[in-house]
């Protein structure tokens, strides 16, 4: 696979019982980061893999119905951490990301999406289409919150095109169809759905050799798929398929036992993040 440069950042974080997220947790309130990804492509420039929160969210998420999503999950966020802030400090403005891949249309992973005037967005099809539509109550239990959105959003989009497919490395065959989203083998998209329609996660390869995983929330702690854990009967109130959420998770558990170095990231594991935070872009 062609190499890019990583790096990841967290964008708030929520809180919940971790014994919601694998049902032989502890009742105990955790912290749930929410996690994005910056990354460098030699010649597409700076990506983002989602956007954690932003300031937005308390705006968009004030008035009845959608405040039933800040009062079912509270959100813990500071201004200097939203994506913008944080890669302007990076030394990356906000012009300079061209694409944002969207894992799918929680609030908190596009919570960030109208911060970057010049970025395409690049997602599945069928995520978009679950929620496009969605306004009130209905876009409310999809975790949708419409104002994140850009007004502009369908001119920007870029669906993956079903004619990208490639066969995935043998590694990694515990999924069936990688999607090359720039024809250069660098970033490789699959679809992993129960969570939500159409959730995208990502593969690629680091300038140091090391392989990523960006499972988004195929699951929500790392011990979910390497122990194949399933959440809490209460999270299936939430998923768009149970049953795909399961087969999601396992495919994702084989994967790690198949090929033990990759690096799977949920976008929500702390234990994760805390290795991550450390990592340095190198350039
Ligand atoms: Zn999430």
């Amino acid at each position: 696979m062609k190499p890019v440069n990583v790096k990841f950042f967290q964008a708030g974080y929520c809180t919940h019982p971790e014994a919601i997220a694998i049902r032989d947790g502890k009742w105990k309130i955790s912290q749930f980061p929410a996690v994005f990804a910056l990354i460098l492509h030699p010649e597409h420039g700076a990506i983002l893999y989602d956007t954690g929160y932003s300031e937005l969210f308390y705006q968009e998420s004030k008035d009845f119905p959608y405040r039933l999503y800040a009062l079912t999950t509270p959100v813990y966020f500071q201004a200097e951490e939203s994506a913008a802030k944080q890669l302007q400090k990076f030394g990356i403005s906000v012009a300079d990301v061209n694409y944002i891949i969207i894992s799918h249309f929680h609030a908190d992973h596009v919570g960030g999406l109208r911060d970057f005037p010049n970025a395409q967005f690049i997602c599945f099809q069928s995520g978009y289409t679950a929620i496009k539509n969605l306004r009130g109550i209905a876009a409310t239990k999809a975790g949708f919150l419409p104002g994140l959105l850009p007004n502009n959003f369908d001119k920007r989009v870029i669906f993956v095109e079903e004619d990208s497919t490639v066969a995935l490395p043998p590694e990694y065959d515990t999924f069936d169809t990688g999607f090359d989203l720039f024809g250069d083998r660098s970033l490789i998209a699959v679809e992993l759905p129960g969570h939500v329609t159409g959730q995208l996660g990502l593969f690629f390869t680091d300038t140091d050799k090391q392989s990523y995983f960006l499972i988004a929330d195929a699951c929500w702690l790392s011990r979910a798929y390497q122990e194949f854990i399933q959440p809490h009967p209460l999270a299936n109130l939430i998923f768009a398929s149970k049953r795909d959420y399961i087969d999601t998770l396992h495919r994702v558990h084989e994967l790690h036992k198949l090929n033990p170095s990759l690096n799977i990231i949920p976008t929500h594991c702390s234990d994760a993040w805390r290795k991550l935070s450390n990592l340095q872009l190198t350039f």
